[in-house]
């Protein structure tokens, strides 16, 4: 991969990156699209990273279909699909892992120990690996991007990040790998999180400000539905992840929750009259 990369770098192309899990949807091809505009060629990754998922979480269920993923990424354009395995990408003895000190320590993070750990330490390997000049990410793992967009300028990756924006279902539920295995009535459920953020955008613009008040409004609603477990409902500082008690900027409202063993999460930035 390394080699690769070497190669047309050195013949003055530039080189992209869109690291995936694969069972790729429409979420991660139009990031793939926005790869291959920003750059002359484009490498995507399909990695299912074992040390991002914490004991009892779905990394031994996680859908996988390696086949229908090559297909799809061929019908892009992708130059290269990299599938590290995961005993050449660990070997016996690997003991470094990155941290980061505060943006963890929020949302997903809270509740999912070590995760970004695991993330940060991945997205740094394949860094490493690829060599790429650009790497897109989705909107959807908020934390996620802001997370990577840190610790590219702590540790001076010379990596360009984008952000992507959700792609949803036409319903308007956030596309992920993870909804292959929704029942149809967890998938109608699954739609009370977008719901609620549609909702909480409405009575912000009725100019209800209190966060505390629009957190209730969405828990309500969304525990209204069978099979829900929520985790977090938060609005919070796009940059900090801080909470936001008074909404008079923008700020992000995240939403993780369990729709049977489904772990689902979506955001939104929402914008008040004053903000
Ligand atoms: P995953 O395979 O779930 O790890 O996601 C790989 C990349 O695709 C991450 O940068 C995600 O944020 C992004 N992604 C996943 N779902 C969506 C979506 N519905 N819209 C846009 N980007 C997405």
């Amino acid at each position: 991969m390394t080699n690769w990369s070497e190669h047309y770098r050195k013949g003055g192309q530039s080189i992209s990156f869109v690291p995936t899990m694969g069972f790729l949807h429409e979420g991660h091809l139009s990031l793939m699209k926005e790869g291959k505009h920003q750059a002359d060629k484009l490498v995507i990754s399909i990695f299912v990273n074992p040390t991002q998922f914490g004991p009892g979480e779905d990394f031994d269920t996680y859908p996988s279909d390696l086949d229908r993923d090559f297909k799809m990424a061929r019908e892009i354009g992708v130059d290269v699909v990299f599938t590290p395995n995961t005993s050449d990408f660990y070997p016996q003895g690997f003991d470094t892992f990155i941290n980061q000190e505060k943006l963890p320590n929020h949302l997903c993070g809270l509740s999912r120990s070590g995760h970004f750990q695991g993330v940060m330490t991945i997205v740094a390997k394949l860094f490493n690996v690829v060599n790429p000049d650009i790497a897109v990410f989705g909107e959807k793992d908020f934390q996620q991007l802001a997370i990577i967009r840190r610790m590219v300028k702590d540790l001076n990756f010379n990596i360009r990040i984008i952000g992507h924006p959700t792609i949803r279902e036409a319903d308007g539920l956030a596309m992920s790998s993870r909804n292959s295995k929704l029942t149809p009535e967890q998938r109608l459920t699954a739609l009370s999180l977008i719901t609620a953020l549609k909702n909480t955008q409405r009575s912000l613009e009725n100019r209800i400000t209190d966060a505390e008040m629009l957190i209730k409004n969405a828990t309500d609603s969304i525990s209204s539905h069978p099979d829900t477990e929520i985790d977090y409902i938060k609005i919070c500082d796009p940059d900090t992840l801080d909470d936001v008690a008074e909404i008079d900027r923008p700020v992000v409202m995240a939403i993780a929750v369990n729709v049977g063993t489904n772990r689902l999460i979506d955001n939104m930035i929402l914008k008040s009259d004053q903000s």
